[in-house]
């Protein structure tokens, strides 16, 4: 028997044993998950700074597509939460905008707000959109700074990009230097 076929004719199984195992294990797995980030955190960001440039486009065709077929899941999700929790929601909304409102008087935002973002504060006057993926996908923390040099080197990345003029000439780096 092949590993497919095994596969096939266990399924069942197969997911309820993994599904099980998970179940118990979530806690130690997201400890360790954490664990490994915050050693390995130079290292994950490069490759995936990397691997982002090289695969810019894929990347971004890859979101959209998951977001248009999630999207009506996504928001059946948010919107049978927030009826089943409306006090709660509506507190937490007002005591959130009050709080950013106080602390963060958002005086700048350097980029126009696309599809899939999120506004994030480089610091507490001066804020732009990124991919909401990206801003999750940095733990970072305006309040200690923590992770904030990472988030904010990529969005002020993003936002240069979004100033560039798109060029075939070859311009030579010499330009550049300037004699003394
Ligand atoms: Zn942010």
């Amino acid at each position: 028997m092949t590993t497919k076929e095994y596969y096939a004719n266990h399924r069942e199984q197969i997911l309820a044993t993994a599904n099980k195992y998970y179940a118990e294990h979530r806690e130690q797995q997201l400890i360790s998950r954490k664990k490994y980030y915050s050693n390995h955190r130079e290292q994950i960001l490069a490759t995936a700074n990397k691997y982002y440039a090289e695969h810019r486009e894929q990347c971004l065709a890859a979101t959209n597509k998951w977001r248009s077929k999630h999207k009506e899941q996504e928001l059946a999700t948010l919107k049978k939460w927030k009826t089943e929790h409306k006090e709660q929601y509506f507190e937490s909304v007002k005591k959130s905008s009050a709080r950013r409102k106080r602390d963060y008087p958002s005086l700048y935002i350097l980029n126009q707000k696309f599809e899939g973002s999120h506004l994030h504060h480089l610091t507490p006057e001066i804020m732009a959109y990124i991919p909401v993926a990206v801003h999750r996908a940095v733990p970072h923390n305006l309040r200690t700074g923590e992770g904030m040099q990472e988030i904010n080197l990529y969005t002020m990345n993003q936002v240069l990009l979004g100033l560039c003029h798109p060029t075939t000439e070859f311009v030579h780096d010499e330009d550049c230097i300037t004699e003394v």
